[in-house]
């Protein structure tokens, strides 16, 4: 492996291939799998994920918006693409890009139908998510009639699936929450195939759902957070691996006294000798503020080097006091020893938030 030279994210492709082998074995032979590839694939890269799981055969991909779509498309993304979160702004490209819109409530619906119809589709897929208990998005169980009425009195759209999405999976204290999720969906899935007459596809679980609550696999689960290799939690976490290292290099190298500062506001003074590293790496490349004041940490030449004082937008200053390090030294931000998980931890948030930080500006390399 090369020693970073710059601020680079290598991202490990066989990683990914055995997070995918390794949720795919959780499933039974026939279960589609969807993988998440919103917000630049968790921070990775969408477009080079998505090439490499459509070449692994994965059955479908997931995005936020629109532009996420469109932009897979033209990247050569032929497998279907549902989008999460479509914008009514949206649907006249959603069409021209062959994206499947989630539909999730009357409006969403009348509004698709009525541009589908203007562009003279028929049968165009459309995904139809319930709400049952996450409060976000989604049809309640009561708008089933209405759901129904509108689509047997239309031919321009066509129901591909029916979802929703569980609000604790990881957490096995809301075990009763989540059992009565899955029960209230399957109940929505069989009125509602009753009522229509087919059966679309029927998916539920993310990542965690997929490893705690194989009862509800369906026909399809969506997983995100997994193929990038982490779980949530440790048991979660065990076969898995994280597909994403950030490293830096140490800029420089100061020698501080006793009550001399260390960087915007003086955050940090020193209480004595100190030796500090400066690393190109800042908040505007993803290491936000609340890993400054010593929250969070770096490893260099195998020790933890804790930040001090304020991160500033393009660098940060660590403590390198006890550690044999030299300018042009790699730094590890975080690795598959050193994860983003324990570092996202520090600032007290989790590894979805720090990995989908890390900015545009950031190069990926592809191992
Ligand atoms: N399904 C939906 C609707 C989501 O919003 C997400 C991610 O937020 C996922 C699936 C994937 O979840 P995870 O990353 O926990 O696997």
């Amino acid at each position: 492996m090369l020693k970073a030279q710059e601020t680079v994210l290598e991202i490990d492709l066989n990683a990914l291939k055995h997070n995918f082998k390794h949720l795919k074995s959780k499933l039974n032979n026939n279960t589609k799998f969807l993988a998440v590839v919103k917000a630049f694939g968790y921070g990775s890269d969408a477009i080079e994920i998505a090439k490499y799981l459509q070449n692994l055969n994965v059955d479908y991909f997931a995005v936020a918006y629109a532009n996420e779509g469109v932009d897979l498309r033209k990247a050569g993304i032929s497998k279907p693409i549902l989008v999460l979160h479509p914008l009514t702004s949206n649907f006249k490209a959603i069409i021209e890009y062959c994206l499947e819109p989630s539909l999730y409530n009357i409006k969403v619906l009348n509004e698709f139908i009525e541009v589908a119809a203007k562009e003279n589709q028929t049968n165009y897929p459309v995904h139809i998510k319930f709400n049952t208990g996450l409060n976000r998005l989604g049809f309640n169980k009561n708008d089933l009639d209405q759901i129904v009425t509108k689509l047997k009195n239309t031919s321009s759209v066509k129901v591909k699936s029916i979802f929703s999405h569980l609000a604790a999976s990881e957490d096995l204290d809301e075990k009763a929450f989540t059992l009565n999720q899955i029960e209230t969906f399957k109940t929505i899935a069989q009125n509602f195939i009753e009522a229509i007459g087919y059966k679309p596809i029927l998916h539920t679980c993310n990542t965690s759902g997929i490893l705690n609550y194989p009862e509800a696999h369906f026909d399809m689960v969506r997983s995100g957070i997994g193929l990038y290799g982490f779980g949530n939690s440790e048991k979660e976490n065990k076969n898995l691996k994280p597909i994403a290292s950030l490293k830096t290099v140490i800029s420089q190298i100061h020698k501080i006294d006793r009550g001399e500062s260390v960087g915007y506001n003086r955050a940090y003074k020193s209480a004595g000798f100190v030796k500090t590293a400066t690393l190109p790496i800042g908040h505007a490349d993803g290491i936000g503020r609340q890993y400054g004041n010593e929250k969070g940490y770096v490893i260099i030449n195998g020790k933890q080097a804790p930040i001090i004082g304020n991160v500033c937008m393009d660098m940060i200053m660590v403590n390198v006091t006890d550690i044999d390090c030299k300018e042009g030294d790699e730094v590890i931000v975080f690795d598959t020893i050193s994860t983003a998980e324990n570092l996202a931890q520090t600032a007290g948030t989790i590894s979805y938030e720090l990995i989908t930080s890390i900015s545009q500006r950031v190069k990926r390399i592809f191992l």
